[in-house]
C-alpha cells in the first residue's frame, strides 16, 4: 500500500510531469519570471473555467484578502462580520487594517456562518460580511446576499478551501464558489484544491470598478507606471506557479470528483458508527471536500483516536483546535469563553482524516477499518 498523507501532491504530480515541466521550462527559457504571459493565459482560464469576469492573481490568498477589502475603501472602525471557526487568515487582514472584527458562530451541521448570528452581529457600523466557505463547502450565500442588500453590506468570499464549489440559487441558476457576492478570494497554497508549488493566491469579481481598483492595489497602488494613486501592496503570481496552475486546472474538476468520491466511501463506511458524524452537504451547493471532517461523539477520546492512527500510519488533523475569539492575538473585552458554542464545541470534536485526489480503495478501506476499530 502506498504510504498515506493528508495530501499526496507527489502521486498527483507523476500524471501530469510532462505539462508542469514544460510549463516551468518555458518560463525559465522565456526568463519572464513575473507577470509573464503565463500569468496571463492563466488568469484568463480561470476566469473561463469560473465563468467571471476579473481574475486578479495575487502572491496568496491571505493577500487577496486582505486587497479585497482595501478595495471597499472600509475606513478604521468600520465592522466586519467573520466566522469564529476558520483559518486565522480570514480576521488577520481585518484587524491588519485597522478594521474591527465582528465575530459569528457557526452552524453545526455545515460548520459554516450561521445566517441569524449574522443577523444580530449587524450594527450600524457593519460594512462587510466576510463568509468563509469551509472544508469546501459554500455558505448559505441566497440569505447572506439578502441580508447585504437589506443593509447596504459587501460580501467578500473566502474560497480559499472551495474553489470548483457550485452554489444553486433558488430559481436554478448556478455560480461558482468566489463568483457570488461582489468580491471572491482564493488560494493556490500546494495543499489547497487547486495547488502550485509555492504560494499564489487570486481575487474574482464581475464588478469593473473594483476590479480596476484591486488590480492597481495589488500592484503598488499603480495605475500608470510609476504614477501611484492608491496606497498598495506588492502582490503578484509569479509565472512558475502560474504555468504549474495551467498544468493543472484543466484536471480541477476531475481532482474534486475524486475528492467527492473518496468521501463517499467515507461516508459510507461510518454510515452505521454512532459515534461518527460524517460531513453534510446541503442541496444548495456542492462540497468539493477541501477536508473531510467528522463529528466525533462526546464519549470519544479523540486524542486516544489520532494516537492509534498515527501508529497505524494514518494522520489525522484537528481543523481548528482554538476558534479565532480564544486566540491570544485576538483577545477582546466584547468576546468570552462560552459565547459561541457551536465553535467552542467543534473544536472539542472534530477530526479531519487524509482527503487528497489520489487515494485509493485499499487506502480507504485501510484508514475506515482503523477508525473503527479505534473508536
Ligand atoms: C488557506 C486559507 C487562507 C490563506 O491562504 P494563503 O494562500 O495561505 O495565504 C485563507 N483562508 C482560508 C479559509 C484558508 O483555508
Amino acid at each position: 500500500m502506498k504510504k498515506i498523507q493528508m495530501v499526496d501532491l507527489k502521486s498527483q504530480y507523476e500524471k501530469i510531469r510532462e505539462q508542469v515541466n514544460s510549463g516551468i521550462q518555458e518560463v525559465i527559457d522565456t526568463t519572464s519570471f513575473v507577470k509573464g504571459g503565463k500569468v496571463t493565459e492563466f488568469q484568463a482560464e480561470l476566469e473561463k473555467y469560473l465563468g467571471v469576469k476579473h481574475v486578479i492573481p495575487t502572491g496568496n490568498g491571505t493577500d487577496a484578502l486582505q486587497i479585497a477589502l482595501m478595495g471597499l475603501g472600509l475606513k478604521p472602525g468600520d465592522e466586519v462580520i467573520t466566522p469564529t471557526f476558520t483559518f486565522i487568515a480570514t480576521a488577520e487582514v481585518v484587524a491588519l487594517l485597522g478594521l474591527t472584527p465582528v465575530v459569528v458562530d457557526v452552524d453545526m451541521d455545515t460548520f459554516n456562518m450561521s445566517i441569524e448570528s449574522v443577523k444580530k452581529a449587524i450594527t450600524p457600523k457593519t460594512k462587510a460580511i466576510v463568509p468563509v466557505h469551509l472544508f469546501g463547502q459554500n455558505a448559505n450565500m441566497e440569505e447572506l446576499l439578502k441580508i447585504a442588500k437589506e443593509h447596504n453590506l459587501y460580501i467578500v468570499e473566502d474560497a480559499c478551501q472551495s474553489i470548483g464549489a457550485e452554489y444553486t440559487f433558488s430559481d436554478g441558476r448556478k455560480v461558482k464558489s468566489g463568483c457570488i457576492g461582489n468580491i471572491g478570494c482564493t488560494s493556490f497554497f500546494p495543499s489547497k484544491n487547486l495547488g502550485c508549488y509555492g504560494d499564489g493566491g487570486a481575487i474574482f469579481t464581475n464588478d469593473d470598478d473594483l476590479a480596476a481598483k484591486m488590480r492597481a492595489i495589488a500592484n503598488h497602488g499603480m495605475v500608470v507606471r510609476y504614477h501611484h494613486d492608491l496606497i498598495g501592496v506588492n502582490s503578484r503570481l509569479d509565472s512558475i506557479q502560474a504555468a504549474v496552475l495551467l498544468a493543472k486546472l484543466p484536471h480541477l474538476d476531475e481532482y474534486i470528483a475524486a475528492r467527492q468520491k473518496a468521501a463517499a466511501y467515507y461516508n459510507k463506511a461510518f454510515a452505521s458508527c454512532p459515534k461518527i458524524t460524517t460531513p453534510i452537504c446541503k442541496d444548495f451547493t456542492t462540497h468539493v471536500f477541501h477536508q473531510y471532517t467528522l463529528k466525533l461523539d462526546a464519549s470519544v477520546d479523540r486524542n486516544a483516536l489520532q494516537t492509534g492512527l498515527k501508529e497505524k500510519g494514518i494522520p489525522a488533523m484537528i481543523y481548528y483546535p482554538v476558534p479565532l475569539h480564544l486566540q491570544k492575538a485576538y483577545q477582546d473585552p466584547r468576546y468570552k469563553k462560552g459565547d459561541f458554542p457551536v465553535a467552542e464545541k467543534l473544536m472539542d470534536c472534530v477530526l479531519s482524516l487524509p482527503m487528497h485526489t489520489e487515494l485509493d480503495e485499499e487506502q480507504l478501506e485501510y484508514i475506515t477499518k482503523a477508525v473503527l476499530e479505534l473508536i
